[in-house]
């Protein structure tokens, strides 16, 4: 019999749509368990259409927080009580918390990445950076580095329906963090990325280039990579991509994938959660035991 749920759990949710695929409730159960915390974490397939009578309802239910994905980030951020500074800058959310029966947004993307940064040895503050890329991924990772005080952030995006974000990115970012350098060029540019990228400390692919189906292949000429550069990359499968191989047979300072930001993001909402740093070498554990 279950002992773990009874009537007094507080219920925390995803919602999004597919669902069903996400590693979140499986994560976030096993650490409430390890912690003896009575909650307990569903997902939720849900559309646009439907996140305002959803979130009345996450009220009515008094659910403790969760967690947005595609393609609810960006209304949900509508919906909220209260924003993150990044939130407000950005206009998604990932994660929330019900303060009260007020619902407070933050986005932990960006600085999942940059934790997972530092995990590694490496800190954004007063580093020149190049982010290609202006998705949901690359914008919160350019906003929350100016947030964190980086010098520089030189944005690379091909000429597709993404580049106007960039700009946007821009403009707001010259707004909210003045004493950040931020500019935007067309990927096609080879000459000015090369430029960037000579004179840049971490170089970040935040394109879904890497990832399958564009694997094995990198938008960075292996003659660009250098000893003392950082090279990151978002993309998570495969774990190493083209980026991550070459930078490491480069010799470059670091070469970090996609995976920590993913787990640290992860550790980043149970904080907002629980209050609590997430059992994180516990959980890692336990993956690699089911992934037996
Ligand atoms: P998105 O669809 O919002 O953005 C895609 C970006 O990739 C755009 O900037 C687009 O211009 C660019 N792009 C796509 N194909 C390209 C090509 N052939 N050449 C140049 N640019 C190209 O996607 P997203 O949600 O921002 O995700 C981007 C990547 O980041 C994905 O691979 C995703 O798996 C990864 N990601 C990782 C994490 C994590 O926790 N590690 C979190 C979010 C996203």
């Amino acid at each position: 019999m279950e002992k773990r749920i009874n009537g007094h759990t507080g219920l925390l949710a995803l919602f999004g749509t597919p669902v069903g695929h996400s590693g979140s409730p499986a994560m976030y159960n096993f650490c409430f368990q390890h912690d003896g915390l009575d909650l307990a974490y569903m997902a939720f397939d849900v559309n646009i259409p439907d996140m305002e009578q959803t979130l009345s309802t996450v009220k009515l239910w008094n659910l403790r927080g969760g967690n947005f994905t595609m393609p609810c980030k960006n209304i949900a951020s509508e919906l909220m009580d209260e924003l993150s500074p990044a939130s407000k800058i950005i206009g998604a959310c990932n994660v929330f918390v019900n303060k009260d029966g007020k619902l407070y947004g933050d986005v932990t993307d960006g600085a999942g990445f940059i934790k997972n940064l530092s995990v590694n040895g490496v800190e954004v503050k007063g580093k020149k950076m190049v982010v290609l890329g202006a998705g949901g991924a690359a914008t919160a990772i350019q906003v929350q580095a100016a947030l964190d005080g980086a010098a520089e952030v030189a944005i690379f995006n091909r000429d597709d329906e993404f580049f106007e974000r960039a700009e946007g990115t821009k403009a707001k970012l010259e707004k909210e963090c003045p004493d950040v350098k931020v500019t935007v060029t067309k990927l096609e540019e080879a000459d000015k990325l090369a430029e960037a990228v000579k004179a840049c400390d971490i170089l970040v692919n935040a394109t879904s280039v890497g990832m399958k189906p564009q694997d094995g292949i990198s938008l960075i000429d292996t003659a660009l990579l250098r000893e003392d550069l950082v090279v990151a990359d978002t993309v998570y499968n495969p774990e190493k991509t083209q980026l991550i191989l070459d930078a490491e047979a480069a010799g470059c300072a670091k070469a970090i994938g996609g995976k920590g930001m993913l787990l640290w993001q992860g550790a980043l909402n149970y904080q907002l959660f629980t209050g609590k740093e997430m059992p994180v070498e516990e959980y890692q554990k336990f993956q690699a035991e089911q992934a037996k």
